[in-house]
């Protein structure tokens, strides 16, 4: 398993990677996209493989990249989209985040 993303994310996807393997499936990268959890796959995507990742998902877009700390937000750093907790996003402004996604209301 390759991780790619901040700290703050490792246990959401150690927790993630050990849940798949009970299902038999290999969690292979994960990784940050604008601000998201991506986690790529190798093997079958059951119903319950899918909810799984729904769930890690849904927990890291509320949980600080950076130290893991909950609640966090998507905030706008230098351009890029990180979700960070107030005390590591500072004064950054808030992202805006479109609401289909990953059950975040915005
Ligand atoms: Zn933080």
């Amino acid at each position: 398993m390759r991780i790619e993303v901040d700290c703050g994310w490792y246990p959401i996807v150690e927790r993630l990677g050990e849940r798949l393997a009970c299902e038999g499936v290999n969690l292979t990268l994960a990784t940050e996209k604008w601000g998201w959890l991506r986690v790529y796959l190798d093997g079958i995507a059951t119903p319950e493989v899918e909810a799984a990742v729904i769930h890690a998902r849904r927990e890291a877009a509320n949980t600080c990249s950076k130290c893991g700390a909950s609640p966090a937000e998507m905030r706008a750093v230098r351009g890029l989209r990180q979700v960070l907790c107030p005390a590591c996003g500072g004064d950054a402004p808030r992202a805006v985040v479109r609401t289909r996604r990953v059950g975040q209301s915005a």
